[in-house]
């Protein structure tokens, strides 16, 4: 069995050295996530933000195991995901679950509610109608819908917002132990995503989850998390409880992403990146050193020449880079 003892007790997943590649369709490699390690201990919340492109879905997707990483560890409870075969992964799936960005195009559209949301409860092998449907009641009406007027309808008769929660409902049936939340706001209307991210923490305390919630909204994030880390190209640049983030971003991306939410404006949502000054290099051919180097403003010649190593500034707060922020 591939049990590791963690030292901390606390700790629900660690994962080390989390590298996804793939084949970019023209023979060059994409590096989507290159040597990530993070914790998240029980009953956290996990924030983890950056641009779109920078590997935060691949790395999700990685600690699901959908697909497998392509080197790296994923413990959850002491357990490595990475490294089980497929047949031991399938039960160990009830512990952790995920919650996609597109509510509707998640669902089967073809499958009523009943179906989607106790579609999970198959690998408790064969329950009694009564009792499946006693759960899916309980946990339809859990997520704020009506049971009855819910089950047999089918998901394009619902709004993004009831869609969302029907997923959520299907993603905690089993009791997870642990659930990513990939985007799951930013499709919705922002009347819509307070609502979403409400029942979000309510879940999260009445079920005693874990989170890993996934998210380029710096607002978002920083509502619902409580710690941050900010991924950059494929690497992590900085991780820290999310109020000394927001306050003292010590890597130069962090604090160009804080200097990039715009002003409040009644007409948009709150807190959207809109631009980080350069474009996002190629994850095929990423710089070398550090990743930043080519949008960052403190850049330096130790920049080109050497990865910068994630070192701890304070109790919980660490940055990668060779010249980090003061004050
Ligand atoms: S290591 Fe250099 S290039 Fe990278 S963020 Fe720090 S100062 Fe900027």
């Amino acid at each position: 069995m591939n049990r590791q003892r963690q030292d901390d007790h606390d700790i629900i997943l660690a994962v080390r050295d989390l590298v996804v590649e793939h084949d970019g369709g023209d023979g060059r490699t994409v590096h989507a996530v290159s040597g990530i390690s993070f914790d998240i201990r029980r009953g956290e919340t996990l924030g983890l933000v950056g641009e779109s492109g920078c590997g935060k879905t691949s790395a999700a997707r990685a600690v699901m195991q959908l697909p497998r990483p392509t080197r790296g560890s994923v413990h959850l409870e002491g357990m490595n995901l990475a490294a089980l075969p497929r047949k031991d992964l399938r039960p160990l799936r009830a512990k952790f679950q995920m919650i996609f960005q597109d509510p509707i195009a998640s669902l089967n559209p073809r499958r009523r509610v009943r179906d989607i949301v106790g579609g999970p409860l198959a690998v408790q092998g064969e329950l009694g109608t009564e009792e499946k449907n006693r759960r899916i009641a309980e946990v339809l009406s859990d997520v704020g819908l009506n049971a009855e007027q819910t089950m047999e309808r089918l998901p394009h008769e619902f709004s993004g917002g009831q869609c969302q929660r029907i997923s959520l409902a299907r993603a905690i049936i089993l009791e997870p132990k642990l659930l990513i939340c990939d985007e799951p706001v930013s499709a919705l209307d922002v009347s819509v995503q307070a609502q979403i991210l409400n029942l979000l923490e309510e879940m999260k305390a009445r079920h005693a989850l874990t989170m890993l919630f996934i998210s380029h909204d710096l607002a978002v994030v920083k509502h619902i998390s409580d710690r941050v880390a900010v991924m950059y190209l494929g690497k992590l640049c900085e991780l820290a409880p999310a109020e000394e983030l927001y306050r003292h971003p010590g890597h130069p991306y962090t604090a160009a992403l804080l200097a990039a939410v715009p002003a409040p404006d009644p007409k948009r949502p709150l807190g959207r990146i809109d631009m980080v000054a350069g474009e996002l290099p190629s994850p095929t051919d990423p710089p070398s050193g550090c990743r930043f180097r080519t949008r960052c403003p403190h850049a330096q010649p130790l920049c080109a020449e050497q990865e910068p190593k994630a070192g701890e500034v304070s109790p919980g707060h660490t940055i990668a880079c060779h010249f980090p922020l003061s004050g």
